[in-house]
């Protein structure tokens, strides 16, 4: 007897036709607002989804697993995001440097690649700025708030960002005619902005006049008080009874 190839929707894990259930790909949700992380040394935050329920678990799989076919799902932008990420007129996409150990074990730098992905969609040259410190590996992911951010800076200027880079005297020309320096700083998923607003010190510390507005792919909710998480779909579908016979016989 010949068996057909069972597929699971990587989103729920429930037995799926397609690659990406239509449950799954209904709940994604994009978002459309700036909005302030508030956070010291940071400008007005633009994620490009919700990161909860099911796009939370589409998220962390993305960033565990890769796989294409969740980023040709999740690597969609709200057409009026897109509109206010235009109008910033940034110089330049920064992406936050990832430990090349942890990018290898992933098989994917996942902040450099939402990075670029918005680069390419608002036109904007993708920089690589910052570099992690030489002797400080430390990760931020486990860490509570406290340790978050009052561990040393794991974050420097790049050595390859030097007079020498094509954005350099562009960089030099705005600060000399006392223009702001407008830069978008990427990461891959926002849970506090920790990270990002220890990037911008880094950033602050060689170019003053720079604004940096943070983006990132995700953004969780909690930091987000007007978003309550319980509006969101629960990250484990329900399992419609009718489906399972044994269960419909006792429930009916
Ligand atoms: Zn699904």
């Amino acid at each position: 007897m010949h068996w057909p190839t069972l597929f699971f929707c990587p989103g729920c894990l429930l037995p799926s036709m397609m690659s990406l259930c239509d449950s799954c790909k209904r709940s994604i949700q994009p978002n459309s607002l700036p909005f302030d992380l508030e956070r010291e040394g940071l400008e007005t935050c633009y994620p490009v989804l919700i990161s909860a329920g099911t796009t939370r678990n589409l998220l962390r799989r993305w960033k565990e697993k890769r796989g294409n076919i969740l980023r040709s799902h999740l690597f969609r932008m709200d057409p009026a995001l897109q509109r206010s990420l235009f109008q910033l007129d940034v110089v330049a996409v920064v992406p936050i440097p990832q430990s090349p150990n942890r990018s290898e074990r992933r098989g994917h730098a996942s902040s450099r690649e939402v990075a670029r992905f918005i680069a390419e969609r608002i036109d904007r040259p993708l920089v690589d700025l910052l570099d992690l410190q030489k002797d400080d590996p430390a990760h931020m992911t486990g860490k509570s708030r406290f340790e978050r951010d009052h561990s040393p800076n794991p974050f420097r200027i790049s050595e390859n960002f030097s007079a020498a880079h094509p954005l350099f005297q562009l960089m030099e020309e705005r600060v000399f005619s006392g223009k702001d320096i407008p830069l978008l700083l990427v990461d891959d998923l926002i849970t506090s902005g920790a990270t990002l607003a220890r990037a911008a010190t880094v950033i602050h510390g060689f170019l003053p006049r720079a604004r940096i507005y943070p983006s990132g792919l995700g953004l969780r909710p909690s930091v987000r008080p007007e978003l309550p998480e319980s509006e969101f779909p629960s990250d484990v579908p329900e399992v419609r009874s009718r489906s399972d016979p044994d269960r419909s016989d006792h429930f009916p």
